[in-house]
């Protein structure tokens, strides 16, 4: 089913969803089914699963360095799979454009309507580690925006090299990210509304947001969002501050800010037991209050650890 059905069966309740990561290759599947697993208490409704994007590993020959390319997290696919199969979810793969061409993004999708996912997000993706600005892959897209357009088309069986006429074509329903704190590269939050809006014009259906500490940033960013006339679902995406360096991490990796008070409760921490429960406590007050303004769904970024998020989860829901 389409997340933007869920929304609309839930008649104004909001959902409960979460973000995984795919295991570091070599690693079992079960550690996600031991995090996910206690998790599924609260009904999610749609589980989304991240795409990392290749990256150069350098492996030691005889004091020689080898410089390899590789995906270090791949399977985004086969987990949506086995977890939709494993738990009747449904599971929102994370599409991305760096990092793949045209046609394979083309064969990804083929594979995904043959498994029967309804959902995809459709993302840019970041610059390669040892890159400072975005690249686009050879024969791939440069924006979120014509990565929608590419899902947009196949969903009419516009194929990348023909078009099919066909009783089977696949049905989307398509996510795109949103940035309360404005994206990083973007020279102002209005000029990246205006892109936000281009992804929507062009047929995404739903928004989920970057992660944010201070609930007015999403407040305000969705009211800015509906004066542009961007009237899809905005999905809260949220993240409970686990250990010390997330301080200084998140600030540096995501761009957002920390308000003062949190930073204070955190620093006060002797230990990072004492700062996963101030993330906890943050974290709840956070989604009772965008629960209480209407939120269609609270999606929170697990990392991979759900003992944070189920605390939360049952304070909330
Ligand atoms: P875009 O929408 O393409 O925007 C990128 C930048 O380009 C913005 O500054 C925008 O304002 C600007 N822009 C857009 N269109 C144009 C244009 N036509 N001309 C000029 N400028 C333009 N990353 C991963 O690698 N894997 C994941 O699984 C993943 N999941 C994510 C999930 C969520 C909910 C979010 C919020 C982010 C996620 N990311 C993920 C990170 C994301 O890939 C990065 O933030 C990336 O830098 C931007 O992606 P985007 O889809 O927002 O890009």
């Amino acid at each position: 089913m389409k997340v933007t059905e869920h929304i609309e069966k839930a008649k104004g309740e909001p959902l409960f969803s979460f973000e995984i990561i795919p295991p570091v290759k070599g690693r079992s599947i079960q550690e996600l089914y031991d995090n996910i697993g206690p998790l599924m208490e609260f009904n999610p409704p749609f589980i989304d699963v991240t795409t990392s994007r290749e990256e150069y590993v350098y492996i030691d020959r005889d004091g020689l360095l080898d410089k390899k390319l590789t995906r270090m997290r791949p399977g985004t696919l086969g987990i949506c799979a086995s977890i939709k199969h494993k738990y009747d979810v449904d599971t929102v793969p994370h599409v991305l454009c760096g990092g793949f061409t045209k046609e394979e993004t083309e064969y990804l999708l083929v594979d995904c309507h043959y498994l029967g996912i309804d959902n995809v997000m459709a993302l840019r993706g970041d610059a390669m580690k040892e890159e400072k600005y975005f690249a686009p892959t050879n024969g791939g897209h440069q924006f979120a925006s014509d990565l929608v357009q590419q899902i947009q088309q196949l969903n009419c069986g516009n194929y990348l090299h023909e078009v099919i006429e066909t009783d089977n074509c696949s049905d989307f329903c398509i996510g795109v990210a949103g940035y309360p704190e404005k994206h990083m590269e973007a020279p102002s939050l209005k000029s990246d509304l205006k892109r936000l809006k281009e992804k929507i014009d062009l047929g995404a259906d739903y928004v989920v947001t970057q992660m944010f500490f201070d609930n007015k940033k999403f407040f305000d960013f969705v009211d800015a969002a509906r004066k542009m006339g961007i009237n899809v679902p905005i999905i809260p995406g949220i993240k409970p501050i686990a250990v010390k360096r997330h301080l200084q991490l998140l600030p540096q990796v995501f761009r957002v800010d920390i308000p003062e008070e949190l930073i204070e409760a955190v620093e006060e921490c002797k230990d990072n037991k004492a700062v996963r429960q101030v993330g906890i406590e943050w974290c709840i007050q956070q989604s009772q209050e965008l629960k209480a303004a209407g939120v269609p769904v609270l999606h929170y970024y697990s990392m991979g650890k759900s003992d944070n998020i189920k605390a939360i989860a049952r304070e909330v829901f």
